[in-house]
């Protein structure tokens, strides 16, 4: 059962003829095929969107749906058949072959810029503190290098296309629920170019495109972080002669290191410290993006205290000065003792009184509290 039209024009039922339209307007424009190339839903739900338009602006219609419903239409025989429809053509019926490049900036017709490519690439947290560069392997479509493009073996004319006497575009007349509308194409003979080259070039069968492996070189620069993008412009797939090239997105991936925890510019790191080392305080060895560090524990250190070490986060990407890396320590207590350390455990416990332990004001409890406080 379709949906509600209204629904899909996203109406009420009083709506008048001037809001359906409006209304008609705005949502074709949001689904237009040039713009959600990537969402093949697009055109199935503005098929949708034109078939209640179709029905509400039209006053017997809309009146046979306001009291039969779908039902209504169907046995009155107006049921509506877009399951062959062109979506270009109904473009073209609505808002006039020529205004579709303005409205949506780039048409139909011309000549086709070039895909973009994109690529994956993975980086260690180590690259993104110092920045790298990665050579990518790449096969992209490109200008012919035998023909330079135009199709025909070098030294061999080039004769204007009889089929559609150079123009590069064919019509023809269709006719839809709209009434008739006629549709431009590009020639298929020659490829919309109006010429025909008479001796087809030997490497590219007359294309003018080859696919081509290529190298690109692609700098990442430091700080950079998962789900960003670096664009290389022109390296993508070449166009039609004239058109642009596609363009090179590079995504990155930060592959997670088991040490260090990212927070924006910041890392964090968690580090083992045996009770002992925690209570009589000591020096520790930290992991770093650059090799591991001494590092002072205090005495009494308490399980969830945060050693901040300045600047050995990552760099921002805007070249500010770097994050900081957050040590948390994760103080140790033994699970596995000999005879002879449980009975020092047990004088030690002995000699204890109130003022041995002394809860941090921030310990590890009331930072947990702290964060599910939000
Ligand atoms: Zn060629
Ligand atoms: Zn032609």
């Amino acid at each position: 059962m379709p949906r509600d039209y209204y629904e899909v024009l996203e109406l009420g039922r009083e709506a008048t003829d001037d809001e359906i339209k409006k209304s008609f307007r705005r949502l074709a424009r949001e689904l237009h095929p040039d713009i959600n190339r990537h969402d093949p839903a697009a055109e199935e739900k503005f098929k949708e969107v034109a078939e209640a338009y179709e029905v509400l602006s039209d006053h017997e219609r809309r009146a046979i749906y306001d009291r039969y419903g779908h039902q209504g239409l169907r046995s009155g025989g107006f049921e509506p058949d877009f399951g062959s429809f062109n979506i270009s053509d109904i473009f073209e019926a609505f808002f006039g072959g020529g205004d579709l490049g303005s409205m949506f900036g780039g048409g139909a017709r011309g000549p086709q810029p070039g895909r973009d490519v994109a690529v994956q690439v993975s980086v260690t947290l180590k690259e993104v503190l110092t920045g790298t560069q990665r050579d990518l392997e790449l096969e992209v479509t490109g200008v012919c290098s035998h023909c330079n493009g135009n199709g025909a073996e070098p030294g061999t004319p080039i004769e204007t296309c009889t089929r559609c006497e150079g123009t590069g575009q064919l019509q023809s007349v269709a006719r839809t629920v709209f009434g008739q509308v006629v549709r431009t194409q590009a020639c298929d003979r020659c490829g919309g170019d109006g010429r025909v080259p008479q001796t087809p070039c030997k490497q590219c069968r007359g294309r003018g495109r080859e696919v081509q492996q290529r190298t690109v070189t692609v700098e990442l620069p430091p700080g950079i972080d998962s789900g960003q993008r670096v664009r290389v412009t022109g390296r993508g797939h070449a166009g039609d002669p004239g058109a642009p090239v596609g363009d090179l997105y590079v995504l990155v991936d930060v592959e997670p290191d088991p040490r260090f925890e990212r927070h924006g510019e910041d890392l964090i790191t968690r580090l083992d410290i045996p009770f002992t080392d925690a209570a009589l305080g000591g020096t520790l060895s930290v992991p770093t993006l650059e090799g591991d560090e001494d590092v002072e524990i205090a005495a009494g250190t308490q399980p969830g205290t945060i050693v901040r070490l300045r600047d050995r986060g990552l760099p921002s990407l805007r070249g500010r000065r770097r994050g900081d890396l957050h040590v948390v320590a994760n103080v140790l207590i033994p699970s596995n003792l000999s005879d002879e350390q449980r009975d020092l455990l047990r004088r030690f416990a002995e000699s204890a009184n109130g003022d041995t332990y002394h809860a941090a004001p921030d310990g590890l409890f009331d930072r947990i509290r702290q964060a599910f406080r939000g």
